[in-house]
């Protein structure tokens, strides 16, 4: 029997950090068997839906390394209403469903109680189909439902606990439940690996499954992600869309190997792996049942090492939709003209061990293609006390004389300049940092001097010493 999985996003919205772990899973479950990955988008509701969400979807799974080539599809759901209707239809005339017409207040009339579920009013009333006629599942009175769950054993149901679920709505049209089952049977699905949120439907669907006369597949439900005070990722609170992180300019590397750890870890204590042991080693039985954090601050913290580890060039590379504006990133504050990949080049592997997301190379980088400084005003004042007037023009009197324009003999030349004022380099640095960069953080001042060149340099630290008068 070939394995097949799929992953079946609704196009609802950005696509979110959890789904993308469950592609990841799906993904390398489908390759270790040796079987298929199919992208089904369940795109049933008309009024969420929006077709861009769908193409966000096939754009971020491409990203993280799930090609189109790679898997079977999309379909999409909606195109497969006719089975999910032929399917309500054989459940009826198998006397599996029956049509009801109470309304949640009639339920609750008859029960006297709040509404716990439906009573089973009209299961043997006969009831013909008709337009507001819900149609809805007889659930078995006595035995269990047991789900075989790869991650979370045999959960069980009592069927009597199970209420009759509606499979058709009033206007005819199928629900999610029935429609998602249909089409993992039309599809030939034998895993279903997907978020724990959905095990409550579980039971309900393997019931479908049984009285449509098909063997269920094997389940596997993936922990819930939760944020650091344990609440489930949500998209009003939490930053959930992949597409997020990837402006923001975190690597695709770094975001897969992060998100295969939700729940699961690589032998021996390792968590920064080659994707390939990742593939190698995952195993989807091994993954913890419990909610997974997903921690912000470890993510960034890995997406710094796997910046510091790529070649400089390959650097520069991943540098250039923040450095350049190209794509969806937002502009940079200088003119494209003004980029000088040269000077960038410089100063690359300078800014490659400080920066922990790719977005961060703007602030490091902006006086090298600046006209003038961006002055971060808060740095200015807390830098330029008394003494800065007379350190600067000491300062640029020094670097006017000076015959090699290198980081070396700038640096030696300003630790002369304040050591006359019994100034250690740090001090004496400051101010120059901020007159030439407009920050009192950012790469190593001299090689920055160098860069930037001797005209542009002197000339900003005149117009800091003029500003101080
Ligand atoms: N379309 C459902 C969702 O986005 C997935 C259902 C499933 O995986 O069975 O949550």
């Amino acid at each position: 029997m070939t394995v097949r999985v799929r992953f079946a996003p609704s196009p609802t919205g950005m696509f979110h950090v959890g789904g993308a772990r469950s592609a990841l899973q799906n993904w390398i479950f489908a390759k270790q068997q040796g079987g298929v990955f199919v992208l089904r988008i369940e795109d049933t509701d008309a009024a969420r839906n929006k077709p861009e969400w769908t193409e966000g979807i096939l754009t971020a799974l491409e990203w993280i390394g799930i090609s189109r080539d790679s898997y079977e599809g999309p379909y999409f759901q909606s195109t497969n209403a006719g089975e999910h209707r032929a399917a309500a239809a054989r459940l009826y005339e198998s006397g599996r469903a029956y049509y009801c017409d109470c309304t949640r207040e009639d339920v609750q009339a008859r029960t006297g109680s709040q509404y716990q579920g439906y009573d089973g009013y009209h299961r043997d009333l006969g009831l013909a189909p008709g337009e507001g006629r819900a149609l809805r599942f007889r659930t078995p009175d006595e035995g269990a439902t047991v789900v075989v769950d790869l991650i979370r054993g045999e959960p069980t149901f009592e069927n009597k606990l199970i209420e009759d679920f509606v499979i058709a709505r009033g206007d005819g049209s199928p629900v999610f439940l029935l429609a998602n089952v249909v089409d993992d049977m039309t599809m030939g699905i034998t895993h279903v690996i997907r978020a724990e949120e959905h095990l409550p439907n579980t039971p309900k669907q393997q019931l479908l499954w049984e009285a449509l006369g098909v063997k269920p597949p094997v389940w596997a439900h993936v922990p819930v992600v939760v944020n650091e005070k344990r609440q489930k990722l949500s998209k009003r609170r939490d930053k959930v869309a992949l597409e997020a992180y990837r402006e923001e300019g975190y690597l695709a590397s770094a975001m897969r190997n992060y998100l295969m750890l939700l729940g699961w870890a690589p032998s021996g204590d390792r968590e920064i792996v080659p994707w390939s042991v990742i593939e190698d080693e995952f195993r989807l039985d091994e993954v913890n049942p419990s909610p997974a954090f997903f921690d912000e601050k470890k993510l960034r913290a890995f997406n710094g090492e796997y910046i510091r580890a790529l070649p400089v060039d390959e650097f520069i590379d991943a540098c250039q939709p923040w450095l350049t504006g190209t794509g969806t990133i937002a502009p940079p504050p200088w003119q494209p003209e003004e980029y000088d990949a040269a000077a960038f080049a410089a100063v690359a592997p300078l800014a490659q061990t400080r920066i922990a997301v790719l977005s961060e190379i703007v602030p490091n980088v902006d006086f090298l293609f600046l006209a003038s400084p961006l002055i971060d005003e808060a740095a200015w004042a807390k830098t330029m006390k008394d003494g800065s007037a007379d350190l600067l023009d000491a300062a640029v009197a020094a670097f006017e004389a000076l015959e090699s324009w290198d980081a070396e003999s700038l640096k030696s030349t300003l630790e002369a300049v304040g050591a006359e004022r019994g100034l250690k380099l740090g001090k004496t640095q400051a101010p120059v940092r901020v007159a030439v960069t407009g920050r009192t953080v950012g790469l190593p001042l001299f090689e920055s001097l160098e860069v930037l060149g001797r005209e542009r340099a002197l000339t900003r630290m005149r117009a800091a010493r003029l500003r101080l008068v």
